[in-house]
């Protein structure tokens, strides 16, 4: 807080200095909470949303998307043999991978999408109001981002996506998410390096 003159040129007094203290007191605790809030909800190293906050928000659209009549898309991601960039490259590699992609993700969503850690190695992006055209356009651009990624001393890698909207797939959250799990799946199954939509009938084997 900067605070150069007062209007009438009087200068400050103690008053002055007191009630700008307890203003700034006031901002601090503003901030660090801010500051503790966003450490709660995103992950430390792609500061991507977690997914206990991701599913909180996904229920929010659920509600919302339902009121409104809107759909919205889901977008399952993992990366493709992620577990030899580790056994060849060392884990620090695999996390440098993993803050890249992040990275992408992030530069590759609107302001109202949510992307989220889901897991280990992989991703998952709520795209609101967003029709399965618009998400196999989004996510075929990810994908194509990510085999594009060069980071020095680690080969090309790849990832495998799945889609799944709201509400034609379904309209319960557990089942959507495992619907674009079972498309993601369903890509790793035929070649990885691939966008698959899900389908009925399309399954994640246990
Ligand atoms: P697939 O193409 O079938 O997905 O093969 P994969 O090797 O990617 O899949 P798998 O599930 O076997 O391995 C995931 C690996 O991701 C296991 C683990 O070594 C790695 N991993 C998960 N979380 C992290 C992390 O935070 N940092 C690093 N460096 N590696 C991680
Ligand atoms: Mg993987
Ligand atoms: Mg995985």
């Amino acid at each position: 807080i900067n605070v150069t003159n007062k209007k009438d040129d009087s200068g400050f007094a103690q008053d002055d200095v007191d009630l700008l203290k307890a203003v700034a007191d006031q901002a601090a605790v503003g901030i660090n909470k801010a500051q503790l809030w966003e450490m709660a909800v995103t992950d430390g190293l792609t500061s991507l949303y977690i997914r206990r906050y991701f599913l909180a928000k996904l229920t929010e659209e659920v509600h919302r998307s339902s009121r409104y009549k809107n759909e919205f898309c889901l977008v399952m991601l993992d990366l493709d043999h992620f577990k030899s960039v580790n056994d060849n490259y060392g884990h620090s590699a695999g996390d440098m991978v993993l803050r890249s992609v992040a990275k992408i993700i992030q530069q590759n969503v609107r302001e109202v999408d949510l992307p989220a850690r889901y897991g280990g190695e992989e991703f998952i992006i709520l795209l609101a109001q967003t029709e399965v055209d618009g998400a196999i356009l989004m996510a075929e651009r990810l994908r194509k981002r990510i085999e594009e990624l060069r980071l020095e001393g680690i080969p090309p890698i790849t990832g495998s996506l799945g889609i799944a909207c709201f509400p034609q797939d379904s309209q319960d959250i557990d089942d959507l998410i495992e619907k674009a799990d079972a498309a993601m799946y369903h890509a790793k199954q035929t070649g990885r390096n691939k966008l698959v939509v899900y389908e009925s009938g399309m399954t994640v084997a246990k």
